[in-house]
Order: structure tokens, then C-alpha cells, then sequence
């Protein structure tokens, strides 16, 4: 796709970028491999410096990046200061922890010799991003990935073309080497000769499952190694024993952030068949209670989508379940003006012979189904293709944290759903990928853990 910043919340493409060409693709990788013998050698403090700077940064330019953010996809303000605040915090925590998860470790394991396990980078890696956390889901792949000393080659998603420029700028401006970080305007088929290509060590992804399976494709056929980050339909079970006006709340606000378009929003929301009128009617009073409007204003809550065909998707997806029977409470329809725009919708009734009970809905679409046991509700939970993560809601948060343990997913909570932190593991089973990332998890994803053995 063309890179170019095409406003969804007016239509108006702002921005047009140029495309690498083949010659600089091939540069890049040449740089970046150089880059890598230079950048692994410096003192593990300078590293952390400069992903320290990094941090600072992102505080100084907070609203600067967000207005960015909220152009080129839609996010509300103050949503995507958010995410800014988030990729800051990230930045700062691989600078304080990365020089002791680089530390030596020796080993006792019961003999004379000494066995030390050192923590080493692997080489040049490729990232290519997606558009719906555009700063932060660059971060958490950057910034262990910095700190251990690899280099980056860095693919954005075409509509965030602008993001990508800001994120090299600031990276080199706080003392990253300009070959050690090199954003990429690339195609997709020059992404796959990156790939392939023997300087390059692996690949980490977040985005699609078609766009996961032809990275993973290219990587596996190359034997390297991919992270993927790719879709869900997370579960949130309520329990019966919660304050049905709050939760319902909330779980609204939830879903409806970014306007729907998360990997881990709760996309399927279970509730007690004894409450679950009540729920869905305060569910659909908060939704019709959120400001659609201008991403940029300070009362909007729900933005545009990311694109006309990201929102076209969304709708069709709606109208398809309606059309298979399912309730449609509110919205659910593409607004009568320029940009990518759609009324938030809840549904409910969706049944497991609809698409709707296995697709993933990447938009403002809250799906309510009932339960009449907890054990159905884990077996509804369980019954999906995704395993990002999942949430039980209760007074009793014992009893919530047993129900909790039993899906099939990457990441539960309880009375909370999807809250992510720079040293929480973030990744998921089945189709919703595989790998972490953040923490020390992400930080040993591309490490070579090389044993040192005297006898
Ligand atoms: P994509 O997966 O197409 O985009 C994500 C990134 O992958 C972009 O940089 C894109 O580039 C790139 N890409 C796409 N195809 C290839 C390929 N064959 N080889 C290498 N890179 C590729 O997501 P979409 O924007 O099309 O969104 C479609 C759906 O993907 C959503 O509805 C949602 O289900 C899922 N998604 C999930 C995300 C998550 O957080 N897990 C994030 C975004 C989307 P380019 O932009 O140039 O096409």
C-alpha cells in the first residue's frame, strides 16, 4: 500500500510519502548489519542512556505525538496521550532493568566446572507494525530489542507513515545510532527479501493473520525466528454476584476504546441470563451516552475508525449477524459523511452457527451473550480459535481468579481487562499468535542465551 496519512475523520489524505526503492532497501539492510557489530559493543550504560532519552522524549513531545496519532487513525486525544505515556513508560523500564537482564548468570548444577549463561543480541530484525497502537506497539518491540544491543529495521503500517518518521527521528536525536534504528517505507515483497535475507535474524509482527502467515512463512522457510501479535475475541465473564450498573459501565467504556480496534479488547461479553436484560440496557445507555465526534476535541470518547474499509468491514460484519438473526440494541451503521465513521453498536443473541460467534469484530461492536452456569461460561470462553487474553468480573475476587485460571489465553484478569505494563508478559495461544512480548519475556525473545562452559 501507499504510504500517506489520509485523515479518517475527514477523508483528506494530508500526506503523501515516498516509497523506498529497491537500491535503498538493500542499503538499509547493509547499514543495519554494520551498525549491529558497532552497537552490541557499546557499554550496556550508553545504551540504556539513550533509550533514557528516549523516554524523556516522549514526556517533552507527549502531545505533539498523540495529535499524530489521532490524524492518521482516528484515536481520541486523550486516549492517545495515553499511548504515548505508556510507550515512555516502556522506553524507561528497558532502561532500568535492561543492564540486569543482560547480567551473567552462573550456574550450579553439581559438578566441578564453571557454567555461566550470558545474555547476547542476535543481529538485524525486522518489525512490521500495525496502525492501532502505532507508538506503543513499535516500543515494545524496539525497546528490549535496542537495549540488548540488536538493530532494527522498522516497517509501519502504511496509514502511520508519519509516526514512523517522528519515532526514528527521536530515537536517533536520543543517541540511538542512525543505522541502528532505519525506518522503512517498504512494500510488503520487499519486506519478505528482507526476510530472507542471511544478515537478518528474525522478524516480529503485530497485525493480521494473513500478514503473520506470510512473515512466518518467509521466516520459517529461511529457518528464523518470528514473534507474531495477531488477533482475538477475548471473553469477559461476569459473574452474578457483581453491581450490574457499574460493571456494565465499564465493560462498555472497555470495549468502546479505540473506537474497538484492539488485538485484546473484550469482544465477547458473558453475563448471568438472570441479569442479563438489565446489563445489556445499561451497556447500550453508556454506549449511546459516548461523543462520536472529532478525535481532536476533548469530550469525544469514540473516534472515528482507522479507515472506510476497516469500517466497512465492522458494518458488514454487523449487518451479516442481523441478517443470521442475531439483535441489533443500537448503531451498528456507516454515518452519512466524509471519513470512516460508524454509530457504536451492541448486540446480542449471536449463536455459534453465525459468523459473528468466530470472527473477530475490530470496531465499536459489544457482543453480549448469556449463561445459565459458570461452567458454560468457560466453555463458551474457551470455544473460540483466539487465546489473547480474557476476564472475570466479581465481588468475590477469589472466586473470580479461580474462574480466571481455567481460559485458554495468554493473559487473564480479574475486574480488570487488557491493562498493560511495561514489565507485565503481553502475548497470546492459537491464532492470536505466539511469543511475548514487554518484560523479561520480550527482552529474550531475539537474545542468543549462550552457555559458557570451563571445565
Ligand atoms: P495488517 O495485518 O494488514 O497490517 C499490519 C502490518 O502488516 C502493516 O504494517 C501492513 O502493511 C503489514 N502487512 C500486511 N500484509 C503484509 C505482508 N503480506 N507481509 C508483510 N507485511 C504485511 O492489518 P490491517 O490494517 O489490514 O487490519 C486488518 C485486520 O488485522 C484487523 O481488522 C484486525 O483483525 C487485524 N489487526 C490486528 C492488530 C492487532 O493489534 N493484533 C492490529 C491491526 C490489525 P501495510 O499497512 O503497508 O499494508
Amino acid at each position: 500500500m501507499a504510504y500517506r496519512t489520509e485523515n479518517p475523520a475527514t477523508g483528506v489524505v494530508e500526506q503523501e510519502f515516498t516509497s523506498a526503492t529497491d537500491a535503498e532497501i538493500a542499503r538499509a539492510v547493509e547499514r543495519a548489519d554494520a551498525a549491529f557489530t558497532s552497537w552490541r559493543a557499546t557499554p550496556v550504560e550508553q545504551r540504556a542512556k539513550a533509550l533514557s532519552a528516549v523516554a524523556d522524549a516522549y514526556e517533552t513531545r507527549g502531545d505533539e505525538l498523540a495529535r499524530v496519532i489521532s490524524t492518521e487513525m482516528g484515536k481520541p486525544f486523550k486516549q492517545a496521550q495515553g499511548e504515548v505515556a505508556l510507550s515512555s513508560a516502556i522506553y524507561r523500564w528497558y532502561a532500568e532493568h535492561g543492564p540486569a537482564l543482560m547480567e551473567e548468570e552462573t550456574l550450579d548444577v553439581g559438578d566441578s566446572a564453571k557454567s555461566v549463561v550470558v545474555t547476547e543480541p542476535v543481529g538485524v530484525l525486522v518489525g512490521v507494525m500495525p496502525w492501532n497502537f502505532p507508538q506503543y506497539q513499535v516500543a515494545r518491540f524496539a525497546a528490549p530489542n535496542l537495549m540488548l544491543g540488536n538493530t532494527v529495521l522498522l516497517k509501519h503500517a502504511s496509514i502511520c507513515a508519519r509516526t514512523g518518521e517522528l519515532i526514528e527521528e527521536i530515537l536517533h536525536a536520543a543517541g540511538i545510532p542512525e543505522d541502528a534504528y532505519i525506518n522503512l517505507f517498504a512494500s510488503t515483497d520487499q519486506i519478505t527479501d528482507i526476510i530472507a535475507d542471511p544478515r537478518v535474524r528474525g522478524v516480529s509482527l503485530t497485525g493480521s493473520e494473513g500478514a503473520g502467515k506470510a512473515v512466518a512463512v518467509t521466516a520459517a522457510q529461511n529457518l528464523k525466528k518470528s514473534v507474531l501479535e495477531l488477533g482475538g475475541s477475548d471473553p469477559l465473564i461476569v459473574l452474578d454476584d457483581v453491581d450490574v450498573a457499574k460493571t456494565a459501565k465499564t465493560v462498555a467504556t472497555t470495549r468502546m476504546r479505540n473506537a474497538g480496534q484492539a488485538c485484546n479488547s473484550p469482544k465477547r461479553i458473558l453475563v448471568p441470563s438472570s441479569m442479563v436484560d438489565e446489563f445489556v440496557a445499561k451497556v447500550v445507555e453508556t454506549v449511546e451516552g459516548m461523543k462520536v465526534g472529532d478525535p481532536l476535541a476533548e469530550d469525544t470518547r469514540i473516534g472515528p475508525l482507522s479507515s472506510t474499509e476497516g469500517r466497512d468491514d465492522a458494518v458488514a460484519q454487523v449487518q451479516r449477524a442481523v441478517e443470521q438473526g442475531a439483535t441489533l440494541h443500537t448503531g451498528g451503521k456507516a454515518l452519512e459523511q466524509d471519513g470512516a465513521w460508524m454509530s457504536p453498536a451492541v448486540l446480542t443473541g449471536v449463536t455459534r452457527e453465525m459468523d459473528a460467534y468466530k470472527e473477530e469484530i475490530f470496531g465499536p461492536v459489544a457482543v453480549v451473550y448469556s449463561y445459565d452456569s459458570v461452567d458454560e461460561a468457560v466453555e463458551i470462553a474457551n470455544d473460540s480459535d483466539f487465546g489473547l487474553s480474557g476476564s472475570v468480573w466479581s465481588a468475590d475476587a477469589a472466586k473470580a481468579e479461580e474462574v480466571a485460571r481455567r481460559l485458554e489465553v495468554g493473559m487473564t484478569y480479574v475486574n480488570e481487562h487488557g491493562t498493560t505494563m511495561p514489565g507485565l508478559p503481553f502475548g497470546g495461544v492459537r491464532r492470536s499468535g505466539y511469543g511475548r512480548e514487554l518484560g523479561r519475556w520480550g527482552f529474550d525473545e531475539f537474545s542468543n542465551t549462550k552457555l559458557v562452559r570451563v571445565a
